[in-house]
């Protein structure tokens, strides 16, 4: 059952590995079915070992429909966002270390980069802390994600969402590309800022970018 899904959730998690967002096991993908299905990888297992039998499918209430793993610690909080927030198709929670040492210097993540506004869609909140395995992972996430795709949970990690499992992990990988040059930069010196008019054109602008989308329109091209 939902053997692609599954397939392609397991290569992201590689893919997460690829890029060091995470190390061995942590973190965790989950994913929504077209049929409102959950897909949810096992606990502490790494992506390479992984079989699409591994990836647990569950309903919107945690009910186990198919898998005999143990589903990922945060699932309660895996859970509350996909019950809070039907437009989520995927959600990637990773460890990345760049992202999650701005949780420690700062309560933001301005879009200031647009690698960043692309990604996220804006500027990235930091969640106060709390313990992994815990809804309030989730309940944080709802609640500090507005319309961003990112949230960065103090002293953990972060969670990216999107309307498909691609869409999270294009979040999650150019949050770290963009927290390590913020902080390449933040640690010689004080950053410069981009105008809010210029972090919402570069989150527009990358509306156009990639197959199948139309050319940029040229007003979203003007100099601010
Ligand atoms: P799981 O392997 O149980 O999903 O936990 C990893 C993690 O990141 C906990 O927050
Ligand atoms: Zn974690």
């Amino acid at each position: 059952m939902f053997e692609k899904e599954k397939l392609a959730m397991i290569k992201a998690g590689m893919t997460l590995d690829r890029y060091g967002l995470i190390a061995l096991s942590g973190g965790n993908v989950s994913a929504r079915t077209d049929s409102g299905e959950l897909l949810v990888t096992p606990s502490g297992m790494i992506y390479e070992d992984m079989a699409a039998d591994d990836v647990l499918v569950m309903d919107l209430t945690g009910k186990i429909l198919a898998g005999e793993r143990k589903p990922s610690s945060d699932t309660e909080a895996i859970l509350y966002i996909f019950q809070q927030r039907a437009d989520i198709k995927a959600i990637i929670h990773t460890h990345q270390p760049y992202a999650t040492a701005i949780s420690l210097i700062q309560d933001e993540f301005r879009a200031d980069l647009t690698t960043l506004a692309n990604a996220a869609g804006g500027n990235v909140a930091v969640a106060p802390f709390s313990p992994a395995g815990s809804v309030e992972m989730g309940k944080d996430t709802v609640n500090y994600l507005g319309q961003s795709r990112a949230v960065i949970l103090a002293h953990h990690g972060v969670m990216t969402v999107g309307d498909s499992l691609k869409q999270a992990l294009y979040a999650a990988v150019y949050l770290e590309e963009s927290a390590k040059c913020y902080l390449a930069a933040a640690a010689v010196g004080p950053t410069k800022k981009l105008t809010d008019p210029q972090i919402q054109q570069a989150v527009e602008v990358f509306r156009y970018v990639g197959q199948g989308t139309a050319a940029i329109p040229e007003s979203l091209t003007r100099k601010l």
